[in-house]
């Protein structure tokens, strides 16, 4: 305890004094921590004190860059604690905090340690062409590769989820007029979200909402119904909404349950198809569920719980507690070029420079993950984006 005074003696607030000397702080570095009471005109008059005294005000991120380069965090750690701070639910935090711990770059680590024993041997041999290679370099090297292979996808997948649990993933309503898209969106959502009609073709642009479904981040958009109209409004819609089917992570394909079966035409997207029977409020009549086709309802809420299992399976979700790490687009190229090479290596049986070659790209670009291997301008990116004074 102690008062904090300016240079002229002036009392400006009394508080707590932390000393941690190097290298027992966050940053690897001496540093003092001032606790007061707050309060905005107390803060800055400490600050404006502290400047005086010759500090300067940290940069974006700064106390991180640091703790980086003094080794304290690796980069993937570094920018957990973004994620942290970041961290929109509590699922996400709770992955950001596991990366945070390093439980994602160990598993990486784990992997570039037995990328590096592989490539000791693989280079053995190239060096000592005249000794017998066989033993090693048949079946234990195709199990090798295979092994490794198993863990990355492992970890990819893991990954996977911690990218949509920091950007979210998009789900779209599509279907024709009337269906319940609306409906089902307002369901999904839990509130009323988009204008329930029953005149056809009135959602006529896409609506956007951010909705949580067991604490998993999803943009749902319902679009307009796909028909061909006469009306230049409404077909600017329809454009919209084959756009946004294309790019959705999981598209929901509406139909009337009561009146129709599923449609069986395919879809142009890039992501996965639901088919949704929508109103078996109004038929007794309905088939149970199949590995494509959901039936709900919209107005009483029956089945919207199989329908979120379904979506959230989709995305990547099997089970309750799957692993999860925090991720960015960064760390999933890093792991999708690991890959590539690894699967490369592994049809590399009689060119033994090349295996080795793929296999030395494959750790650089897992090494990437923790900053072993990254320039001053990714550095940059990554620090610049960070609050300041964390
Ligand atoms: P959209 O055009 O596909 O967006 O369809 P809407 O959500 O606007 O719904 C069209 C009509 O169907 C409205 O009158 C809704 O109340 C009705 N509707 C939607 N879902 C259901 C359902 O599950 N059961 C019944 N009985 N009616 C529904």
């Amino acid at each position: 305890m102690c008062d904090f005074r300016d240079a002229q003696g002036r009392a400006i607030d009394a508080g707590l004094a932390v000393y941690f000397p190097a290298p027992h702080s966050y940053t690897g570095e001496d540093v003092l921590e001032l606790h007061g009471h707050g309060g905005p005109a107390v803060v800055d008059q400490l600050l404006r004190s502290c400047l005086e005294a010759g500090a300067r005000l940290a940069d974006p991120g700064e106390f991180t860059f640091r703790a980086f380069l003094n080794h304290r965090l690796d980069l993937a750690q570094a920018e957990a604690v973004a994620d942290l701070i970041d961290a929109a639910t509590a699922r996400a935090a709770r992955s950001a905090a596991r990366s945070l711990k390093g439980e994602f770059s160990a598993e990486v680590n784990k992997l570039i340690d037995q990328l590096i024993d592989l490539r000791v041997r693989v280079e053995a041999c190239l060096d000592f062409p005249e000794e017998d290679v066989e033993p090693f370099l048949a079946a234990p090297l195709a199990d090798a590769l295979d092994h490794l292979a198993r863990q990355l996808s492992i970890i990819k997948a893991a990954a996977g989820r911690g990218a949509i649990l920091r950007e979210g993933a998009t789900v779209v309503m599509s279907g024709p007029p009337n269906v319940g898209k609306s409906s089902l969106m307002n369901r999904l959502a839990g509130w009323d979200l988009a204008i329930v009609t029953d005149i056809p073709g009135t959602t006529r642009d896409a609506l956007r909402e951010t909705v949580e479904i067991d604490g998993v981040p999803v943009q749902l958009i319902d679009t307009a119904g796909l028909r061909d109209s006469a009306d230049v409004v409404e077909r600017l819609g329809i454009e919209r909404a084959r756009e946004a089917i294309k790019r959705a992570d999981v598209t929901l394909r509406l139909f009337d349950a009561s009146q129709s079966e599923p449609p069986t035409d395919a879809v142009d997207t890039e992501g996965s198809v639901i088919h949704v029977g929508n109103k078996i409020d109004l038929t007794s009549n309905f088939p149970q569920d199949t590995d494509d086709v959901i039936y709900v309802s919209a107005i009483t809420g029956q089945g919207i719980d199989a329908l979120k299992v379904r979506i959230l399976g989709l995305l990547g979700w099997r089970e309750e507690g799957e692993l999860v790490y925090t991720a960015r687009t960064r760390h999933l190229n890093a792991l999708d070029r690991a890959s590539w090479h690894l699967t490369e290596a592994r049809g590399q049986h009689d060119a033994y420079e090349l295996l080795a070659e793929h296999l030395r790209q494959a750790q650089v670009a897992l090494s990437e993950i923790g900053g072993a291997v990254s320039s001053d301008e990714l550095l940059g990116q990554i620090f610049s984006r960070f609050c300041i004074g964390k």
